[in-house]
């Protein structure tokens, strides 16, 4: 096995193609080499040797000779020797990712100063000074990163090494009068060097090596440990980077930017990566190593006229103060933009004048600039069509739809909780803990966030009111975050440290008392609560050209199609003024909601006999003809599916003291009758109790009653000249015969009314059985949509709305690599989706097939569905625009 890749003097081992060998960093430099730009020589050992280091815990036994060559030919090319007393080679240890995980690793400079060396330096370099503060550096970083960080070394209450030398650093300095690293002599950087190895003897009980090969060794071990870090680790959960993948590690030349005067280090952007715009931006320190421009000590120049900050608004740019340099720079920059075809991120030294070039990758970018960098550089002939699709991710374009928290303002913000991120975008308000208090203060144009256990029905006034809702219970599909997602409302579900109570309006999080009026934030991306009031940014591109441009693009290159989930005409027409083509799931019970409608839906419930149960079903029946008027109209002539009424029936049951007693008064019963009746409708478990299908089947005046809606409906509009294009869907079917039973009584309607209104009868495939049965169900359905909120629920048996309460735990411990309600379970429910496409087309090959569980505004599970053979998505009107670019990212 090769494990060392070298790269310099114009060629390297390497190229740009082997990130996962070599690493983002490493695959760069050699890429950087080879296009000949100076490079400072070095060489990366390949992520396998991670591999093998993390299951071995040893080296491979072959590394060290391929690093003594390779060390010989960077001395070659520098002529100065590693460990020399007179002119020595130092090197840098850094690690490199195959994904960037900037700040997560470790990182050594200077390795290879010792007592002796530093001396050469001092002589070789004519410049004492720098040669102990690099001494210096080394001290601190190879202590912190090597010895403690690394080795087994107990950190005493919580103050480590670093943080040590630094406050003895900082009490020098007073005692000198120096204000800055920079005022301090050669002599005093001389004597620091020999405090700071006595505090590492006594915080450590280790001696500082002062043997170079010792140092690169320990350097390379400790940059492979950093790969399980604790900060590296749950930076990958949150990105989704295997573990397994391990860290490259590059050795380098080091190049020197704090030589004095004429010395310098920086960082650039080809472009400006907050508003996109075609300059180049960046910074630069003069007499400085790169750690001093991240550090933030000092406030770095600017690169140029147009990398200005007020800040640093009358300190000299590297143009103004060496022009042949930013000359040499600028080519640079350009030449690397064009030959990687994207806005790069790069890294740069100046030593005695001379430019090294130390890192380029692809710079990070927010939602707008994004769009734009990638139409100019299409503009520019520079890439196509197809890749400007892939330039834009979904979470740039969400970022640009949605309000969001001020990130200055959060970094500095500790997070109070945390529960499941269930609504995106931020939120900042008032906490109330009542819907009808959330309305109330809204009215009073009061911002604020509604706190509840949990949240139902009887709340959406509240909720819509409310600019963000906070739940101590549920899960991902719970009623709180199907709603919020689809107004595309921040949301945080789940937080399990809420402790509420309601009638005190007090909220505990841990020790801190929140009242009612007092403020939080949140940010529902992250699932990440605040204490405190922080600022919105509103980033919303709706209307604006370079939005409407992306999107254009995207139904251009489309595989799938998209729909969304709507219940009004309201949600209709936003849908489709968001692009969708058609409703890929009308709930119809959420319109039995209203006060106005409540009441019959009751008493419908409550109905002892056909004859009552038909006269309430008859007072509905011309509010659902004009909803589905409405929202059949919005969407013509596109397909509006329909589902039949789906809950268990003690949803809608009265709750309230007041709500029964009215019920009592309409229906002129005595309130221990309606009592009687709710206790009699009590199910144990009603997500698997008398819903779906279920209730058409006992009851299917209820069906008779929605069919004659919907075909009452289109007949209207087809009078009116308007074509409207109805799928009725009969949910949780399990079995052909329910199907068939339901079919039959919407056919029967149909042929009763004698109208001629194009339609088809389909179902949801949302429980297992049905997935097993679907060639039977195939042969009687026109279409298939998978339900797979409740396919998710019924094939682990995890209940959608009490998920919450161990979810959290079990994506801690990697049980599960990410929430299944949220981003479909592929292994699992995936199997189950395909085994129905395949059996439903085998049977019927005309059958339409879509999803309208949550999962279908979810990228990764669209790629899925994509790859399942489905025609169409359908999820909330908020997620369409992404829906639709997810859908062009599946065309490759
Ligand atoms: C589903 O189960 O995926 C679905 C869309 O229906 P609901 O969420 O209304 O149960
Ligand atoms: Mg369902």
């Amino acid at each position: 096995m090769k494990n060392v890749y070298f790269f310099g003097d114009g060629k390297a081992e390497g190229d740009g193609g082997q990130k996962d060998l070599l690493g983002g960093k490493g695959a760069n430099l050699a890429e950087m080499t080879n296009l000949g730009l100076p490079v400072p020589p070095g060489f990366t050992l390949t992520t396998d040797v991670c591999t093998y280091f993390m299951d071995k815990h040893k080296l491979p036994s072959n590394l060290n000779d391929e690093i003594n060559a390779s060390m010989k030919k960077i001395e070659g090319i520098m002529g100065k020797n590693f460990g020399d007393t007179k002119n020595p080679l130092l090197v840098s240890v850094r690690s490199g990712a195959r994904e960037s995980m900037p700040g997560m690793m470790e990182t050594v400079l200077n390795v290879g100063l010792t007592e002796r060396t530093v001396a050469g330096l001092a002589s070789s370099s004519l410049n004492s000074r720098f040669a102990y503060d690099s001494y210096r550096r080394l001290i601190m970083m190879y202590a912190d990163v090597v010895m403690e960080k690394s080795g087994d070394a107990q950190v005493e209450n919580n103050v480590g090494v670093r943080h040590k030398l630094e406050n003895f650093m900082d009490e020098y300095k007073n005692n000198r009068g120096c204000s800055k690293d920079t005022d301090l002599s050669a002599e005093d950087l001389r004597a620091l060097c020999g405090e700071f190895k006595n505090i590492i003897k006594k915080t450590l009980d280790m001696e500082f090596p002062d043997d170079p090969n010792v140092q690169l060794e320990s350097a390379i071990r400790a940059v492979f440990n950093s790969w399980n870090g604790a900060r590296a680790q749950s930076y990958r959960k949150i990105e989704n980077i295997s573990d397994r993948a391990g860290t490259a590690v590059n050795i380098q030349s080091m190049v020197f930017g704090n030589m004095g005067t004429g010395s310098a280090t920086g960082v650039a952007f080809t472009r400006n990566p907050s508003t996109g715009e075609n300059v180049f931006y960046g910074e630069w320190l003069e007499n400085a190593q790169g750690e001093d421009v991240v550090a933030g000590i000092r406030t770095p120049n600017p690169l140029n006229r147009e990398s200005r900050s007020p800040q640093s608004k009358n300190l000299q740019s590297l143009e103004e103060q060496y022009p042949s340099l930013y000359k040499e720079l600028f080519t640079i920059k350009n030449n690397l933009e064009l030959h990687y075809r994207d806005m790069q991120d790069i890294e740069f030294t100046i030593e005695n004048k001379r430019l090294w070039m130390l890192q380029t990758r692809n710079g990070k970018r927010n939602g707008s600039s994004a769009i734009k960098i990638a139409f100019d550089l299409q503009d520019s002939n520079v890439i196509s069509e197809k890749e400007v699709l892939n330039r834009i991710s979904s979470q740039h374009l969400n970022e640009i739809m949605l309000p969001t928290i001020d990130g200055d303002e959060e970094k500095k913000e500790p997070v109070i909780t945390r529960g499941l991120p269930a609504g995106p975008g931020g939120a900042s308000g008032q906490i109330v803990f009542t819907a009808d208090d959330a309305q109330r203060w809204h009215s009073e144009g009061k911002s604020v966030i509604l706190v509840r256990q949990e949240t139902s029905p009887e709340d959406v006034h509240g909720m819509y009111a409310a600019n963000g809702i906070l739940t101590s219970r549920g899960g991902m599909t719970s009623h709180a975050a199907l709603v919020a997602r689809g107004w595309g409302k921040c949301c945080i579900v789940g937080c399990s440290d809420l402790v509420i109570d309601p009638l005190g309006k007090t909220l505990r999080i841990n020790d801190s008392i929140y009242r009612e009026g007092d403020w939080l934030s949140l940010n529902g991306s992250l699932g990440h609560v605040y204490g405190n009031r922080l600022s919105l940014i509103t980033n919303n591109m709706r209307g604006d050209p370079l939005f409407e441009k992306i999107m254009n693009l995207a139904d251009k290159h489309m595989k799938l199609g998209v729909r969304a989930n709507a219940d009004t005409q309201k949600d209709a027409e936003n849908a489709r003024q968001l692009g969708a083509k058609g409703i890929g799931l009308c709930r119809t019970e959420h319109m039995f909601f209203s006060p106005d409608r409540i009441l019959s839906m009751r008493k419908m419930i409550l109905a002892s006999n056909l004859e009552d149960r038909q006269s309430a079903l008859d007072e509905l029946l011309p509010y659902q003809q004009k909803d589905f008027y409405g929202i059949l109209r919005a969407m013509a002539p596109y397909p509006v599916t329909i589902r039949l009424l789906d809950p268990p029936l003690h949803e809608f049951l009265p709750q309230t003291e007041e709500q029964i007693e009215e019920l009592a008064n309409e229906l002129n019963v005595g309130i221990e009758k309606i009592n009687q009746i709710v206790e009699d409708l009590h199910e144990t478990n009603p997500m698997l109790g008398h819903r779906g299908c279920r209730l058409g089947i006992t009851y299917p005046e209820i069906t008779r009653m929605q069919a004659r809606a919907i075909f009452s409906a289109s007949a209207q509009l087809l009078e009116e000249g308007i074509k409207p294009f109805p799928e009725i869907m009969i949910p949780l079917i399990g079995t052909a015969e329910e199907f068939i039973n339901q079919r039959d009584v919407v056919v029967s309607v149909y042929k009763e009314m004698d109208v001629d209104v194009e339609h088809k009868i389909g179902t949801m495939i949302e429980i297992p059985r049905a997935c097993l049965v679907a060639e039977q169900i195939a042969e009687h359905a026109d279409f298939f949509s998978f339900g797979t909120n409740d396919l998710t629920q019924t094939t682990f048996g995890y209940s959608r709305d009490d998920v919450g309460g161990f979810l959290y735990d079990y994506l801690n411990q990697s049980i599960l690599p990410c929430d299944p309600f949220e981003s479909i379970d592929v292994n699992g429910v995936g199997r189950l989706v395909e085994m129905a496409v395949r059996a439903g087309r085998d049977k019927n090959p005309e059958l339409k097939i879509g999803v309208c569980g949550e999962h279908g505004g979810d990228p990764k599970s669209i790629r899925f569905f994509n790859s399942a053979g489905l025609d169409y998505v359908s999820c909330s009107p908020y997620r369409v625009p992404i829906a639709r670019l997810s859908s062009a990212h599946c065309n490759k």
